[in-house]
């Protein structure tokens, strides 16, 4: 962006317009975003990116992990669930291990309407997807995890529907919204692991038909990995031919 041009603009604009105060609020809203793209989000210092380059070296990139499910490990090449029993979808593919750093920059993504932290991680996963798409294989459709209506409504928007899209436009993957998720789920983290993967049971329905599409499921954050789960289970009964999970950052198994 010529910031520059936009700020001699917006000051000229003022000038004319100074008496309304409409108007200069909408000033400060464009001054305050440049401003914004000029410092880093984490440490403050000049940046020509939403990070500087210091702290995008510091990004906890997801590199040694499980081949199927993505999960870190210290060691191995399967982590012990997938060697017991193979989840149903093909791959996930994460590219951050979730940590202090990445957990700021998503709630921001979540809870302070910016959109533009979203697009700029989800260009590390369209990376790494990239890199082993040779491995993946062709997809034909991208599917972003749903968030319950009355949460949208309140956010202004599904931060996996943020990640999808622009996963979408940069590896040229269209996008579509096959599902719906009509009731809240209870609190997570009162349930027992058996419990949660009942309560998510029957919460996504397929509203759209994927009959031999080779799907690409995105979300967020994968935690336990109940949720991608039960969703991809979904897809595939719904007649999916695979698919393949995506997901900004992934949880180790320790938190
Ligand atoms: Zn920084
Ligand atoms: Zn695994």
């Amino acid at each position: 962006m010529d910031w520059h041009r936009e700020l001699s603009y917006a000051l000229s604009r003022a000038t004319s317009h100074e008496r309304h105060s409409r108007k200069l609020g909408q000033l400060k809203t464009s001054l305050a975003n440049l401003l914004l793209h000029n410092h880093c989000l984490l440490c403050g210092a000049s940046a020509s990116a939403l990070l500087c380059s210091p702290c995008i070296e510091e990004l906890p990139l997801n590199t040694n992990s499980c081949q199927r499910c993505d999960l870190p490990l210290v060691n191995g090449v399967l982590c012990g669930e997938c060697l017991t029993r193979s989840p149903s979808f093909e791959r996930a593919i994460c590219a951050f291990e979730y940590n202090a750093t990445i957990s700021h920059l998503i709630n921001r993504l979540k809870h302070r309407n910016t959109p533009s932290v979203g697009h700029f991680l989800a260009d590390f996963l369209a990376e790494k997807i990239r890199l082993e798409i040779a491995q993946i294989g062709a997809l034909d459709l991208l599917v972003p995890v749903p968030l319950y209506w009355r949460d949208q409504r309140r956010r202004g928007y599904n931060q996996a529907a943020v990640i999808t899209a622009q996963l979408s436009q940069k590896l040229q993957i269209p996008v579509i919204h096959a599902l719906s998720k009509p009731r809240p789920r209870a609190h997570q983290q009162q349930l027992s692991r058996a419990q949660r993967l009942r309560d998510i049971r029957g919460v996504f329905t397929t509203t759209e038909t994927l009959s031999g599409v080779h799907v690409g499921l995105v979300d967020d954050v994968i935690t336990t990995g109940a949720t991608v789960e039960a969703i991809s289970s979904q897809l595939i009964a719904a007649g999916a031919a695979s698919v393949t999970v995506f997901a900004l950052a992934r949880t180790p198994k320790d938190r």
